[in-house]
């Protein structure tokens, strides 16, 4: 009797997993107390692919607040509604080479550099529509929602373990505030802001919401059309430049791919017109990135050959 078929990407993510497990190096981030609860331990991968098939392995059903993996998606929503001109008057797109929380915005214009590091994503949260702050923290949790295809939650107790510590992302708001370039109250930027950090997500919902920057803005699971073709590649493309703090150089030479990373070590990479791929595992480099995360997609990006420099 012949063996069942399994996918070589399912195998790949097994494999991966077992071997993944043993790495113990790296930190959980505490800054932002409650996160220092996460089990050092978990580690899920995921693949979705275009026509809707989900591959994983390890922990993808356990529940992490998205941090800043929630920032290319957001990006795509204000993209979408206000379209890239008003966005970059508001926001640049130039990578910095910076850490996710430096206090550092463009010289002349007050802008943050890009919406991949905090300044960044602070405006970027105001700019997705609405006319009042109630509606655009409906936008942003109905928008994650429809990129991950199922109703998302906030975690209350991360969103008031970061409201109450998150003096940096205040200090950088205010300075925004005195520039010019954020309009709005401060309060009400971090807390559109703080909010949609701690949007409870999977793995798998990783994986999918991925695949919908990947497919265009479609989602493969639920075939709605969240974003349009041009806010999607835009916010994979400051993804590529800006997406891993201050190692995107490194992992655009090593992995090819636009991808994302977070602090609660969620990371995202996505093969456009391909797949998308979502992988969790909360103890950090020195950089912030997810140790077991950058690890699993640099070596599936390797063997599989899905570097977008390369000649296939
Ligand atoms: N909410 C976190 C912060 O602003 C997100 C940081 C991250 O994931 O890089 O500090």
């Amino acid at each position: 009797m012949n063996a069942p078929f399994v996918s070589p990407i399912k195998e790949l993510l097994d494999d991966l997993h077992a071997r993944l497990t043993d790495r113990r190096d790296g930190e959980v981030a505490t800054y932002i107390p409650e996160l220092g609860k996460a089990d050092p331990e978990w580690l899920g991968l995921a693949v979705a692919t275009l026509d809707g098939t989900l591959y994983e392995a390890g922990d993808t059903d356990v529940p992490f607040t998205i941090q800043s993996v929630s920032k290319p998606f957001v990006y795509a929503l204000a993209l979408q509604d206000r379209g890239l001109e008003d966005v970059l008057k508001c926001v640049g797109v130039e990578p910095t080479g910076d850490a996710f929380n430096a206090v550092r915005l463009e010289p002349v214009s007050g802008r943050p550099y890009n919406p991949m590091v905090n300044s960044g994503a602070i405006v970027t949260s105001t700019l997705v529509g609405g006319a009042n702050q109630e509606e655009r923290r409906g936008r942003i949790l109905s928008g994650l929602s429809a990129f991950a295809g199922r109703a998302l939650e906030v975690d209350g107790k991360v969103l008031s373990s970061e409201s109450a510590t998150g003096d940096r992302n205040r200090a950088l708001a205010y300075l925004m505030h005195g520039a010019g370039v954020l309009t709005c109250p401060v309060e009400d930027a971090l807390a559109l802001y703080f909010e949609q950090c701690a949007a409870l997500v999977t793995t798998r919902d990783l994986a999918v919401m991925t695949a919908t920057l990947a497919g265009g803005g479609v989602n493969p699971l639920t075939g709605e059309t969240v974003v349009s073709v041009e806010a999607a590649a835009n916010a994979l493309t400051v993804m590529a430049t800006c997406g891993t703090y201050d190692y995107a150089g490194e992992w655009l030479v090593r992995a090819g791919l636009p991808a994302k990373s977070g602090v609660s070590g969620g990371l995202i990479a996505a093969l456009p017109s391909q797949l998308g791929l979502g992988a969790f595992s909360p103890r950090l480099d020195a950089r912030g990135n997810s140790v077991r995360a950058v690890a699993a997609c640099e070596e599936l990006s390797t063997r599989f050959g899905l570097h977008l420099m390369r000649p296939s």
